[in-house]
């Protein structure tokens, strides 16, 4: 099923075809694409950042020490939700996140980690909490507001997984969770829903960063309005 949605929101057009199936399938090379696009979009660096997305009772994974800019169709690596490799090589060493919110998450079929430097930023300068980046975009409102951040936890170890998953299963369901001094985690029913939700937090990011952390936010009343534009 699939449905063209146009809103309207303070002056910005947001036009979205609504591509989610009721069955999620990815292919490979739709994998392989929005690797490729968050990579080009400065999403990520070198070989930092990765990327999920659940194939039926598996789970396909970004490879440890792959840049996503070279990530094939050949590459990906398959696991079971438990984290067992079926094939390909070592997963992301954040494998761990992934099939956590995965697992609580039977609405979420894509998560993207990544590693922007205006999110970055950000997350050196805000501090931990349920509702961290400021209101200042009518995008970042609809998608993602409020923002919760993590206190910084080593990448790649367990607390960090058992974090971001307890972050992004409790209470309303959250699409994102900022990750102090580290980055993003977001997640959406498919690739487009994942990717528009880090744009949005990525363009607030960039905002707040050069403002200076200044910009007055959006009111009350307006964040209120914005958010009741939600579907779900
Ligand atoms: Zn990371």
């Amino acid at each position: 099923m699939s449905r063209m949605l146009s809103r309207h929101v303070y002056g910005f057009t947001m036009n979205t075809t609504d591509t989610r199936k009721d069955h999620f399938s990815p292919t490979r090379e739709e994998f392989c694409q929005f690797c490729h696009l968050l990579y080009d979009r400065h999403l990520s660096a070198g070989v930092g950042g990765n990327v999920s997305a659940r194939a039926g009772k598996s789970i396909w994974l970004t490879p440890s020490g792959y840049s996503m800019r070279e990530i094939q169709p050949h590459n990906i690596t398959v696991v079971d939700l438990q984290g067992r490799l079926i094939q390909g090589e070592t997963p992301t060493k954040e494998a761990n996140m992934h099939l956590g919110v995965l697992r609580a998450r039977p609405d979420i079929n894509v998560i993207f980690h990544l590693h922007g430097p205006y999110i970055i930023s950000a997350t050196t300068l805000l501090e931990p909490g349920p509702d961290t980046l400021p209101p200042l975009t009518p995008g970042f409102i609809y998608y993602a507001f409020p923002l919760t951040m993590l206190p910084f936890r080593i990448p790649g170890s367990p607390t960090l997984a058992e974090d971001v998953t307890r972050a992004l299963s409790a209470g309303d369901r959250a699409s994102a969770v900022f990750l102090q001094n580290h980055g993003l985690v977001t997640a959406g029913k498919d690739f487009p829903e994942a990717l528009n939700i880090a744009e949005e937090i990525d363009e607030a990011a960039r905002v707040y960063v050069l403002t200076g952390g200044t910009a007055p936010p959006l009111s009350v009343e307006d964040i209120d309005k914005i958010r009741s534009l939600r579907q779900d």
